[in-house]
């Protein structure tokens, strides 16, 4: 294990909790569903829910988060203004990829009946190939399942070259897991650049760009390149992670009237929202970081 991956689990649950407390709706699935509702009445802004605990190994955990999924899509299923994300490694990705497929399958034909979107999310670089597979398979069958693409891996671009024909919803960001620079890029402008580059290049192909980022600046570079290009404001929408501060724009977003989406993260035990965050920490030893940053902000 390594030294930074240590000092990390050896965190307080309490002190992780507390870093984690603004980026969690909170515990059990209503909890997903009253911030949802609440964001939506402040300040119509949209959101794709999403139960924390991934890396699920146990076919029973397997089979509970699945059901668990069919309640989520009861609770989401006439509120518009939802979609929700889900993993493959909560899904029986361990045991599988048929197991997995099979798994997602039900939910994403489940949502489908219910007329709920479904993400599934982009994990490290070792899930990129099996994650595109199954996101293909779905997409072959149904019209409510889109994906995650990041931009700091080199082989996107092909990636979004090799995507389904048919339009698909792609959540680009520059991805959350630090890749080695064999396959990455590791200098943060280089993935903002590709970043920009591929929200032009999926509407080329297509496709509806879901742009994930809390960086204003390139967050109005974006908007103003695509305004410049005459680009419909319903062909792309922007995400952010609730909890990141960026008020002020994402009310300018909601006001000319782009779709503003915020990821909401609930736990069905705090014990999960601890090791998803811990996990995170040691993806990503800038999110302590950015907690502080943000907490001195507005
Ligand atoms: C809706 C959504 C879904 C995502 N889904 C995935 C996914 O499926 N797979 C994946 O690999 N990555 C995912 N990510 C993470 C994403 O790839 C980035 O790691 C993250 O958004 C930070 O990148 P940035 O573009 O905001 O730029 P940065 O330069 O990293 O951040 C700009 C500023 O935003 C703030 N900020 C950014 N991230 C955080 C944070 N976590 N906590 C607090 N403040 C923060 C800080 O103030 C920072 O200075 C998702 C992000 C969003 C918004």
């Amino acid at each position: 294990m390594d030294i930074k991956r240590a000092i990390i689990d050896l965190a307080p649950a309490s002190i992780v909790r507390l870093f984690a407390g603004p980026y969690v709706a909170g515990k059990g699935l209503e909890s997903g569903v009253r911030k949802a509702d609440e964001i939506w009445q402040a300040g119509k802004l949209q959101s794709t829910v999403d139960l924390l605990g991934e890396e699920v190994f146990k076919r029973e955990d397997v089979e509970a988060t699945v059901a668990l999924y069919f309640r989520m899509v009861d609770a989401l299923a006439g509120r518009t203004y939802t979609s929700m994300s889900l993993k493959p490694t909560q899904l029986g990705i361990h045991e599988s990829e048929a197991y997995c497929l099979e798994n997602i399958r039900k939910v994403v034909g489940y949502a489908a009946s219910r007329q709920l979107h479904v993400t599934v999310d982009m994990e490290d670089r070792h899930f990129t190939d099996v994650t595109l597979r199954l996101f293909k398979a779905l997409r072959d069958q149904f019209d409510n399942v889109g994906t995650v693409l990041q931009s700091r891996l080199f082989r996107t671009k092909d990636d979004i070259l090799a995507l389904h024909a048919r339009r698909c919803k792609v959540r680009i960001c520059i991805g959350i897991y630090k890749e080695p620079r064999e396959v990455a890029y590791v200098d943060k402008p280089a993935m903002k650049e590709r970043l920009f580059e591929y929200v032009q290049l999926l509407l080329d192909k297509g496709h509806y760009p879901e742009i994930a980022t809390h960086d204003e600046p390139l967050i109005r570079r974006v908007i103003d390149d695509l305004d410049k290009r005459g680009c419909p404001k319903d062909a792309y929408e922007f995400q952010m992670l609730l909890g990141v501060p960026r008020h002020q724009i994402q009310e300018e977003i909601v006001r000319d009237g782009r779709v503003m989406r915020l990821y909401v993260p609930f736990a069905e035990e705090w014990e999960y929202a601890i090791a998803y965050c811990k996990r995170r920490m040691a993806a990503n030893p800038m999110m302590g970081a950015y907690v502080m940053k943000n907490l001195f902000r507005s």
